[in-house]
């Protein structure tokens, strides 16, 4: 694979997206061809959560622009959690159905493990379900979750070196530090998972040659705490006051960009980084739980 050409330090999430997203309509036309079905993924929504249908909507638009049927099923903010397993059950047990997951957050009375680990791990596209997690820790064949996935794919994709170098991970959630960390694992890293109990986190994140940072703090790494030339992946999203914009905010990452850029070797921008490729992965992730599951 070509790195994406550059004549900047920044990683175009956007490109590699954009790229992903044509390699897998190629897979899925592909896929379409051999079997006579297109893969199918369903969604579950529970309750109108704002960015919830949101992410929902453009995850189904996404899908449907690859080829990928997709069904969302939007349940009532009251919906019990009896009914939620049957659904889960009915769509496990539907072989046109893929992938299949469920948007988090869940309302308060409704249990995020236990739904996840009602999904059948061969349909688990977010990667969530503990078996799923399992077999990411012990190195075995498993749906992995998207966002890791995708920083996985732009570092490839820009030819950073992983095997033997010093990646170090800021964040442990479930969803995005601890599967970076274990990913990078894969790929011969030596990794160190930093958090808010790290003293002094400086020290630590200077000693990486790949700095994944995902805490949920407004442009907290500021370049001090970057090592020169390092690669630095801001998976932060984060909403600040901009009297300037209509919408009276604007989007920053977990990373302080102008001083990042400015000694790192590699970063990617907020927004146009990670974002776009969370979404990419999860198509990608669709077609291949729908190989296995036909192979
Ligand atoms: P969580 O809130 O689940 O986890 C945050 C992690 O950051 C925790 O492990 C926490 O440590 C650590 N942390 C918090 N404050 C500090 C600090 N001051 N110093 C060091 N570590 C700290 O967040 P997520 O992992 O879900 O998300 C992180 C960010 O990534 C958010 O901005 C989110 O919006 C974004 N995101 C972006 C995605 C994308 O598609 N681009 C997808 C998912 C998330 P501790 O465990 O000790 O509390």
């Amino acid at each position: 694979m070509t790195a994406p050409t550059t004549t900047s330090n920044i990683m175009d999430g956007k490109a590699v997206a954009a790229q992903i997203r044509q390699e897998v309509a190629e897979g899925v036309a592909q896929f379409q061809a051999e079997q006579g079905f297109a893969p199918g993924l369903a969604v579950l929504l529970v309750g109108e959560n704002p960015a919830s249908v949101t992410y929902v909507t453009n995850k189904a638009k996404s899908s449907e622009e690859v080829g990928i049927r997709s069904e969302v099923y939007r349940l009532p903010a009251d919906v019990s959690e009896a009914e939620v397993m049957t659904l889960i059950a009915r769509l496990n047990a539907d072989p046109m159905v893929h992938g299949l997951f469920c948007q988090l957050p869940v309302p308060e009375h409704l249990n995020p493990i236990r739904i996840q680990s009602a999904i059948d791990p061969a349909k688990d596209v977010d990667g969530l379900n503990p078996i799923s997690v399992g077999r990411l820790w012990m190195g075995e064949e498993a749906l992995n979750p998207a966002t890791p996935l995708g920083i996985i794919e732009i570092l490839k994709r820009y030819n950073v070196p992983l095997k033997g170098k010093r990646a170090v991970i800021v964040g442990r959630s479930t969803i995005v530090g601890k599967p970076v960390a274990a990913l990078l694992l894969q790929e011969h890293a030596t990794v160190t998972i930093a958090h808010s109990r790290t003293q002094p986190l400086a020290d630590v994140t200077r000693e990486a040659d790949i700095l994944v940072v995902a805490i949920g703090k407004a442009e907290m790494v500021t370049g001090d705490m970057v090592k020169p030339g390092a690669t630095v992946i801001d998976v932060g999203i984060n909403r600040v006051p901009d009297a300037s914009k209509k919408s009276g905010f604007r989007l920053v990452g977990d990373v302080h960009y102008a001083s990042a850029a400015a000694v790192a070797g590699l970063i990617t921008p907020v927004p146009g980084g990670v974002g776009p490729l969370t979404i990419a992965l999860l198509l990608s992730n669709t077609l291949t739980a729908a190989r296995r599951q036909t192979r």
